[in-house]
């Protein structure tokens, strides 16, 4: 079995929100529920090892916009969120992660040397992730919080509009050209986050803002949940420009399994052969390397091929690789080792 290091998923949010209706939330991870992707008992099934866990703050239930006759649909941004609400949000959604590492649930790594340790005592490796910077405000006050709470990753936006960018929407056949780029305030969160030593995502980020993440900060590039706009146009997914740039950083695009972004429509779907992950895997294989390659499952966040159905499937993709023809090598890089090494550098542990 090749163990799964992953670069993003969304229990965070679905323990939140099962914990506003009364679960408890160490209770659902450790001994797992019938709902969602992910939980201890599905993950130890499917050798996940662990993963970025997203603090994500929802602005109501994402729909996607019904596709017209030709398949084609385009989802209105989702509403902006406050300071306010999005950090009262926040601490609620980073208590629940601290709640189960205190109950050794899972383990949070603040190092790679933490991941590795942690994946070889058999513990699940949470990474804490912002998905979306609206409980950071623009004096970046809280960042150095969250940082020294251990917060190693974040994106500066999700799908909408806020203080240091743009997000892209949910929309097929799109370009991820869709808004301005950074603002100044985004400047400076870059420079934070290199000078604090947290890694910068740039999932969900219009193509603007993309480019200007790329020329400022000094760390590998990193889309830690979208696939090949070549294979798949929706706006999420990155064009062969930006995967070159990630190529050229030596950073790393983790595939998203989310059915709207890998099958060649965007349709919603679950029923999605897993040749279709197989074939992103491949493009970004062959335009970037086998080193800038690794998965972002979207666990809890999206629609996942029934091949999959959840963290207990995750090794089924492993094994559609390898009868791909990948061998245990290049499966380690993909699976686990591309991600320590990205996130090694963006932690300042190479230095
Ligand atoms: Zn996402």
């Amino acid at each position: 079995m090749h163990r799964v290091f992953d670069g993003h998923n969304d229990v965070l949010l679905r323990l939140w929100r099962n914990a506003c209706k009364g679960n408890d939330p160490v209770a659902e991870f450790r001994c797992g529920i019938n709902d969602g992707h992910l939980d201890l008992p599905r993950s130890r099934a499917g050798g996940l090892a662990g993963g970025l866990c997203a603090i994500f703050v929802p602005s109501g239930d994402l729909v996607l916009k019904t596709p017209d006759t030709n398949g084609h649909y385009d989802t209105p941004l989702s509403d902006t969120v406050s300071l306010g609400q999005a950090l009262l949000e926040a601490r609620e959604i980073a208590a629940i992660a601290f709640r189960l590492d205190q109950a050794e649930a899972w383990k949070i790594c603040r190092s790679t040397a933490d991941i590795r340790g942690a994946i070889e005592a058999k513990v699940f490796a949470a990474v804490l992730h912002m998905e979306g910077c609206e409980p950071i405000g623009s004096d970046l006050a809280e960042l150095e919080t969250f940082h020294a709470a251990g917060l190693r990753s974040l994106g500066l936006v999700w799908s909408r509009h806020n203080i240091f960018g743009h997000g892209v929407p949910f929309a097929y056949p799109k370009s991820p050209d869709t808004a301005p780029g950074l603002t100044e305030a985004g400047f400076s969160l870059v420079r934070e986050c290199n000078r604090l030593g947290i890694a910068i995502d740039l999932a969900h980020i219009a193509e603007k803002g993309f480019w200007d993440v790329a020329r400022t900060t000094s760390k590998p590039l990193i889309a830690s949940h979208s696939n090949a706009h070549a294979l798949t146009p929706v706006a999420r997914n990155l064009t062969d420009r930006q995967l070159d740039a990630i190529r050229e950083s030596q950073g790393v695009v983790g595939l998203n399994f989310a059915t709207t972004m890998v099958r060649p429509d965007g349709q919603e779907n679950a029923a999605t052969p897993l040749s279709d992950m197989v074939r992103h895997i491949d493009y970004l294989v062959n335009r970037m390397g086998i080193d800038c390659v690794g998965l972002g499952s979207d666990f809890d966040g999206a629609t996942i091929p029934e091949g999959i159905c959840d963290a207990a499937g995750t090794q089924n993709l492993v094994s559609a690789l390898r009868d791909a023809g990948y061998d245990d090598r290049e499966l380690d890089k993909i699976c686990k080792d591309n991600w320590l090494r990205v996130l090694a550098d963006a932690w300042h542990e190479q230095e």
